[in-house]
């Protein structure tokens, strides 16, 4: 049987570091969700080992890619005999704070546990998928939640009202390691209010929510990268009601109510930045809208 399975972006509408922990990974406290940029990962059963296709020349095709060691860890996990071919076929710009590899990860342990028939919970593939990456959790069960510990610890949020999310990616990529190794915890001086974007999403506020993004991580890459102040500055002059830099970045986020404008940033963005998308937001979607 050949599967064929979704694999969409995240944002994060709040993104805490809570302190650096003895084993080297952070404490975070972040509200994520889902949005309709999607990558789509085909399944196909081979004799034999683990192959993988891409449509993007950035993804690494051996067992760097996140596809891939999902697909191994599975086999060895399972003791699966069978082999897979994986075709990535990307949209999510790569290295952009959107979870790209982390979801096309968790795309293809739902579509393995599908095609192998594993019966594997939700959850049960969420615990396996913490293996490959922080992200990898959040991004098998998709929707909003707040996420802990490493990111491992989910809680299910309502969805965020309706909106249109644009996304603009500046040409350069960003290491999330390079970032936390460069955040300073004594240097946080705001951070976001957890309860104000919980407060926000249960009333579906759009502006409170607009009002409530934050990310203690957003000042480290600036400091890098100046692009990212300038695509949230071009994006609220354009009209995003709220901005925002997503995860370690570099990507930007603006959260607009009507089409019209999404598109008018969208196109005031292209003299700026080649990679400008404008996508609904997914938070609200049932589980099976990653089939
Ligand atoms: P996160 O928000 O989870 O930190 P990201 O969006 O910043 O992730 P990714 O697009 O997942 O970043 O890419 C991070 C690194 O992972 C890149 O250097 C890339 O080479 C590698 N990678 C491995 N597998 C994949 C994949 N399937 N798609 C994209 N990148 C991948």
């Amino acid at each position: 049987m050949d599967i064929s399975v979704k694999a969409p972006a995240k944002i994060n509408l709040t993104l805490d570091v809570l302190h650096k922990r003895p084993d080297g990974y952070h404490d975070l406290e972040m509200v994520m969700t889902t949005v309709d940029l999607a990558d789509r990962i085909d399944l196909t059963e081979i004799t034999g080992g683990i192959r993988l296709q891409s449509t993007s020349g950035f993804v690494p095709f051996d067992d760097r890619n996140l596809a891939y060691r999902a697909a191994a860890l599975i086999k060895e996990r399972f003791g699966i005999t069978k082999g897979v071919n994986i075709l990535i076929h990307k949209r999510i710009p790569v290295a952009a704070g959107l979870a790209g590899g982390s979801s096309d990860a968790a795309a293809t342990l739902r579509g393995l546990n599908k095609m192998w028939n594993l019966g594997l919970s939700t959850e049960e593939l969420g615990e396996l998928g913490l293996a490959l990456g922080s992200d990898v959790p959040f991004c098998v069960q998709g929707g909003t939640a707040i996420a802990r510990g490493r990111g491992e610890q989910l809680t299910p949020l309502s969805p965020p009202p309706p909106c249109w999310v644009v996304l603009a990616k500046p040409p350069h990529g960003v290491s999330t390691v390079e970032v936390f190794q460069a955040l300073k915890m004594e240097k946080i001086t705001t951070r976001p209010n957890l309860e104000g974007m919980l407060n926000a999403l249960d009333k579906k506020d759009f502006d409170q929510v607009c009002e409530q993004l934050a990310n203690v991580l957003e000042g480290v890459t600036m400091a890098t990268y100046p692009k990212v102040r300038f695509l949230k500055e071009r994006m609220a002059t354009f009209g995003a009601e709220g901005v925002l830099m997503s995860g370690s970045g570099p990507t930007v986020f603006g959260l607009v109510k009507k089409e019209s404008v999404a598109f008018r940033v969208v196109n005031g963005l292209r003299g700026f930045c080649r990679q400008v998308y404008a996508v609904r937001m997914l938070g609200g979607l049932k589980e099976n809208s990653l089939e």
